[in-house]
């Protein structure tokens, strides 16, 4: 069963999302399990304490590497990657996600005020792993994010099995435009190739609407893609 453990200040975030739709279907039904650990159970004094003032002055407070530490230890160590929210962290993309569906689940620490403290994060082996360049309050709604993306993929929790393999990102292309009934809405129709049940012109339709997408708007995807092809054929 691939499994969650999240370290986090409020833990009553979760499930949150995460308990509806498929990702909660699945949660219910035991395809994924998840676990949530207050790092305030490690805290100290009376207070419970968590946090201090940062070394070498500035604003905010820094999560204590020893409080933190501990919290980790106590979940032991079962070879699940061990995975920090962070704005300086590697962006998540749809390869690592894959990648971490494919495991047992992952250990995942989420940040709040100005961050943590920089030796538990070597002490303890953490990769961090950033959703996106801004920035939010914790990192509870990253850990949400990376869990939702992960879960989907795993077997049994999308409906129809192989509705990933042309999605956004998969194929390096952002996927092309989808329609459904009714036939036309407000005076636009569904694009008539989509009505031909020609399904190798359907494809070839498909495609080149998700190449002229992403040359469009991802330049950066779009050269990636261009780089990955096969040269093309010399003309005669
Ligand atoms: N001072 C830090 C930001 C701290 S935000 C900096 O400038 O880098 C507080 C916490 O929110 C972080 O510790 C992290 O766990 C989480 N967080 C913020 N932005 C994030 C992002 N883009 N991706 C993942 N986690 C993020």
């Amino acid at each position: 069963m691939w499994r969650a453990s999240i370290l986090t200040l409020y833990p009553e975030m979760f499930p949150g999302p995460l308990g509806v739709s498929l990702s909660g279907e699945a949660l219910a039904t035991g395809t994924w399990a998840l676990e949530t650990r207050n790092i305030r159970d490690f805290g100290q004094g009376r207070h419970r304490s968590v946090d201090d003032t940062p070394a070498g002055g500035g604003p905010g407070m820094v999560i204590r590497a020893d409080v933190l530490a501990q919290a980790i230890d106590a979940l032991g160590d079962d070879g699940r990657p061990r995975l920090l929210m962070s704005p300086r962290g590697l962006p998540l993309q749809q390869a690592h996600v894959r990648a971490l569906a494919a495991g047992d689940g992952a250990v995942i620490v989420c940040g709040r005020f100005e961050g943590i403290d920089q030796r538990v994060i070597e002490a303890r082996g953490l990769t961090e792993v950033s959703i996106g360049d801004y920035v939010l309050s914790g990192g509870e709604l990253g850990a949400m994010v990376l869990i939702d993306a992960c879960v989907r993929l795993l077997p049994g929790v999308m409906g129809g099995a192989t509705s990933g393999d042309e999605e956004s990102f998969e194929n390096g292309l952002l996927e092309y435009p989808h329609y459904t009934r009714p036939l036309t809405f407000e005076d636009r129709a569904i694009p008539d190739i989509l009505r031909s049940g020609h399904h190798k012109n359907i494809a070839a339709w498909r495609r080149s609407e998700a190449e002229a997408l992403t040359r469009e708007r991802r330049p950066d995807l779009w050269a990636a893609y261009e780089a990955r092809q096969p040269p093309p054929k010399k003309k005669r």
